[in-house]
């Protein structure tokens, strides 16, 4: 019961816990693609929105350049240009409204020696009435902004200020002579700007313009044939305004280095808005990096996440998908487990009730048996009464019969001997058979052991076969004794073990046939007194050999009608061997193979 116990807890839980393996195996793989495919996700939009903000700048860089390269064909193509003209031409543009970010187009006029004060008075005559050339040089050849349209306040400053001057406007200047190309200036602070906290940097695009009519193709002729340059001045943050509309709430913020990398050079900055500690969540952060040629010079463009981006990013959820899919493992653990120790309790009762049934089954079994064991003796007492009465009818009929003979008065001498015997003889079988009865009821009532008393075996034996070779003889059945025994004495009772070697001689002579053989055999065996006593008469079948020493048992009531007896006889033998710590045995090789009787009894040792 234990046993099943035990293996039905097992079978409890083997499932409910292969359950809770896969269920976790499951959302541990599950939990591990949503993150791969939200960080996968992550990756695509961030290289999007870099793509995207690349080709803005692109764009943006191109349609500058055009807007120089249409402000060069305004040049070129009109002959009378003076100040209003070009300030037409740019109001036409609507800068402001198409092209945001630039902060005008201006006219760099190359001026000859012998040139500079023509120039002024022709300043002076369009309207530029304190027109100077700045800084003051004394080279030969110099430059100066004659025109920046629209002239507001800052753009005037800049008016008659030669950019050769300056380094990096001068290295921009030069390379957009000897190309004939638009060329981008490194890194300036635009003369326009003030000091101040929205000062920004800037940089200028420069487009060169060679004298009308002129396709300079050499070096040498371009240099000779420049007559001067149509620029922008651009400052670095409003030129990417409308690249990123917001950027206060951007998702990428940007750096861009002309160059190479390093800080000095940066132009324009965009990531203000980044928390302190937001680079050190390297997780939620992305960074690219791009290249970009602008009219002649490198841009780096560095791009990091900012938390606009890791806000939107899926990636957030993995915890919480990986604890739902706990909780819904130990959920379904918890509902098989609950259905598992439900079906095993309905298993454990139903074993339980199935033991139940067979204890049931069993007492069912045992009362039958002891019925049937009750009934059977009930039926061999009956049978015993019937025999016994029928025993004792028999010499009392014979003795009435004799007695009614001895009545005759004319009855022979001869005739009156032999009822005489016959009544003689007939009370002494019934006197046998009342001894018989009385001898059973006495010994089977005693339950302790005889008074013990030494009792030569020899001569027990002795006399047992005596009383028995008359009536062997008179059947004509051959008797023949052997003893070995020599004054060996056992503890008993004398008339007791009488009783017990007469039964068996009696019932050997009893159960052979005229012309068979009785054997009487006393020796010592192994410390006990051994008696032996083998006929060649009707022998007994196996199935009654185990019943053949039980109480009012015969073999078979038809023959033993036939032999006499009343079935007492080995019943009492067993009782008396027993009571003598002894043992009695039966052998038979099956009925007509005659039978052996073996009696052992504890040898008293002197
Ligand atoms: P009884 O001899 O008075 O019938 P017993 O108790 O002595 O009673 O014997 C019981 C039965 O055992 C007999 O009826 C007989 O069937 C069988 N039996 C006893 N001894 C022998 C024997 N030597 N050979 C064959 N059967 C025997």
């Amino acid at each position: 019961m234990s046993d099943l116990t035990g293996k039905l807890k097992n079978s409890v839980l083997k499932l409910p816990l292969l359950i809770l393996v896969v269920s976790v195996l499951v959302t541990i793989g599950i939990t591990y693609n949503f993150y791969q495919s939200s960080k996968n996700k992550d990756t695509v939009r961030f290289n999007n929105e870099v793509a995207g903000i690349q080709s803005k700048i692109e764009n943006k860089v191109d349609l500058c350049v055009a807007l120089l390269k249409g402000g060069r064909g305004f040049v070129e193509s009109t002959d009378n240009l003076n100040r209003q003209t070009f300030a037409n031409y740019v109001k036409s543009l609507e800068l402001s409204v198409n092209y945001v970010g630039v902060q005008g187009i201006g006219y760099n006029k190359i001026i000859l020696p012998g040139e500079k004060e023509s120039l002024e008075a022709q300043m002076k005559d369009e309207g530029y009435t304190d027109f100077k050339l700045f800084p003051e040089s004394a080279g030969s050849a110099q430059q100066a902004i004659i025109y920046l349209e629209p002239l507001n306040e800052k753009n005037k400053k800049a008016i008659g200020f030669d950019m050769s001057t300056e380094k990096n406007r001068r290295e921009a200047l030069e390379r957009a002579r000897d190309t004939g190309n638009a060329a981008a200036s490194a890194k300036i602070f635009l003369l326009q700007e003030e000091e101040g906290s929205d000062r920004q940097s800037g940089f200028l695009i420069y487009l060169p313009i060679y004298k009308s009519g002129s396709s300079p193709l050499t070096l040498a002729d371009k240099r000779q044939n420049l007559i001067g340059y149509i620029y922008s001045p651009f400052r670095s943050r409003d030129f990417l305004a409308d690249v990123q509309e917001d950027a206060s709430n951007s998702n990428v913020a940007l750096k861009i280095y002309d160059g190479d990398r390093t800080s000095e050079n940066i132009l324009i900055q965009t990531d203000q808005s980044q928390p302190a500690n937001f680079s050190e969540q390297i997780e939620s952060k992305y960074e690219a990096q791009g290249d970009l040629n602008v009219a002649g010079r490198n841009w780096i463009i560095s791009y990091s996440s900012l938390p606009a981006f890791a806000a939107q990013s899926s990636v957030g959820w993995t915890p919480l998908i990986f604890l739902s899919g706990m909780m819904f493992s130990l959920l379904i653990f918890g509902t098989t487990y609950w259905e598992a120790s439900a079906r095993a309790e309905m298993q454990k009762i139903a074993a339980e009730l199935f033991e139940l049934e067979k204890q049931k089954q069993n007492l069912l079994e045992k009362e039958q048996t002891a019925r049937q064991s009750a009934e059977q003796a009930n039926k061999t007492k009956d049978e015993f009464i019937a025999v016994v009465s029928h025993e004792l009818r028999t010499p009392l009929n014979a003795i009435a019969g004799w007695a009614r003979i001895l009545r005759a008065e004319d009855l022979s001498s001869g005739t009156r001997k032999l009822a005489l015997e016959k009544v003689d003889k007939n009370l002494r079988l019934q006197t046998k058979l009342i001894e018989e009865l009385l001898e059973y009821s006495q010994i089977i009532s005693e339950e302790v052991s005889p008074e013990k008393k030494p009792v030569f075996f020899s001569e027990v034996f002795e006399f047992a076969c005596q009383q028995i070779s008359e009536p062997a003889r008179d059947k004509n059945v051959e008797f023949v004794k052997q003893s070995e025994l020599n004054g060996h004495i056992i503890l008993g009772d004398e008339e007791k073990i009488k009783i017990v070697l007469n039964n068996l001689l009696s019932n050997a002579v009893k159960f052979t046939d005229a012309g068979g053989r009785v054997e009487a055999i006393a020796k010592a065996n192994n410390g006990n007194i051994q008696m032996i006593v083998k006929d060649t008469g009707k022998g007994i079948s196996p199935q009654y050999i185990p019943h053949i020493f039980e109480i009012f048992n015969q073999h078979d009531n038809s023959t033993t009608r036939a032999y006499g007896g009343l079935g007492l006889g080995l019943a009492i033998s067993n009782h008396i061997v027993k009571l003598h710590n002894g043992t009695i045995e039966v052998k038979s090789r099956g009925e007509g193979k005659g039978a052996t009787f073996i009696v052992n009894l504890p040898h008293q040792i002197q």
